[in-house]
């Protein structure tokens, strides 16, 4: 790890990277990447390099997993071992746990759940290079794939950080203000400016954690615009869009441009959940995970539960596996 500038910010208020203390990393999105997923996206931002794949709505099993009223949605953020400089032990830690749960929350507001009674969502971040800010990373990378996947919301979530180094506030954390600022506050916004995750480490003024915000919502606007641009790129024929209540067959791409407009309540039915290739995107669980990663920045968080949350919706699927049908040996390897 580099040692601690002496200053972050220059005479000119230029950054350690050049950029004002407003202004975000570069950000390039492609969606449709994985031909197996219902929706994906790859986003680079800055060095940050994250794929995120999204499977769903399906049937969930086991049953028992089942909500009576909603979709069920998990969320996986993982780091690939070669994500970071030093080698990181594969499997959930303490830290993906806790993300993975934050991150998932950062959607189950706008996800239109009650629209697939029983079903799952899987949502799956995996982060291939990090640079800081990897969890608002692939927020922004799973709230396009989530869109691709046609996946009915009321909107699309934004995420970025707001970090403080040399007594200002900053947009977007680069490495070396995430590893020695003195806060960083990673957010997730609808287009409305509803916070839907909010962290914080670190210590700001009450009057700094709301310039933050406001920081922050600028920066959301800013991404979401990126991640609209990026579905029109794709979706460009459609401009008319009309999602009526006795639609027979779910059309992607007005999902995808309703999720633009903010579409809200309209009754569309389920789409068929695929039980073969449901098999192909379980998630595994990792019996490893013993040494538990900690990361310190955010002890205080109640991970314990987190990890067991997290286990048992993954384990449970893993050990009912067998009972449903479908080749589950791609599974094993
Ligand atoms: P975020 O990536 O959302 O900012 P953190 O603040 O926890 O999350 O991490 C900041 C950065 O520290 C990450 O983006 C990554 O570059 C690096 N990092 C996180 N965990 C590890 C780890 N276990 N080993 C090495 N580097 C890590």
């Amino acid at each position: 790890m580099s040692d601690k500038p002496e200053k972050f910010i220059d005479e000119n208020g230029l950054r350690l990277d050049g950029r004002r203390i407003d202004e975000i990393r570069p950000m390039k999105m492609e969606i449709g990447v994985l031909s197996r997923a219902d929706g994906s996206c790859y986003l680079e931002w800055g060095k940050n390099k994250v794929l995120a794949a999204v499977y769903g709505p399906r049937e969930l099993h086991p049953r028992r997993l089942q909500k009576a009223d909603s979709v069920l949605i998990r969320y996986r953020y993982n780091m690939a071992a070669f994500s970071v400089e030093d080698r990181i032990r594969p499997g959930p830690s303490r830290r993906s746990t806790e993300i993975s749960k934050v991150s998932r929350e950062a959607f189950e507001p706008v996800v239109l759940t009650h629209l697939y009674p029983g079903a799952v969502i899987d949502v799956f971040a995996e982060v291939l290079q990090a640079d800081a800010g990897t969890r608002t990373a692939a927020i922004n990378a799973a709230s396009v794939a989530l869109a691709d996947a046609g996946i009915p919301m009321k909107g699309l979530v934004s995420a970025c950080a707001v970090g403080k180094v040399d007594g200002k506030l900053v947009l977007d954390l680069n490495k070396p203000e995430d590893n020695y600022g003195d806060a960083d506050i990673p957010m997730a916004m609808t287009s409305d400016g509803e916070i839907t995750l909010i962290q914080m480490d670190g210590d700001v003024t009450q009057e700094e954690f709301k310039q933050a915000i406001e920081m922050c919502k600028e920066g959301c606007r800013q991404i979401m615009e990126i991640q609209k641009e990026t579905l029109r790129n794709k979706f460009t024929k459609l401009d008319e869009v009309d999602i009526s209540d006795d639609e027979e067959d779910v059309d992607v791409s007005a999902l995808v441009e309703s999720t633009l407009e903010s579409a809200e309540d309209d009754d569309i039915e389920d789409k068929e959940s695929d039980s073969d290739e449901e098999e192909d995107a379980t998630p595994e669980s990792s019996e490893e995970d013993e040494d538990i990663d900690v990361d310190e920045s955010h002890s205080d968080f109640e991970a314990v539960e987190l990890v067991e949350d997290f286990e048992e919706s993954f384990t449970d699927v893993d050990e009912e596996e067998d009972v449903s049908d479908g080749e589950d040996d791609e599974e094993k390897d």
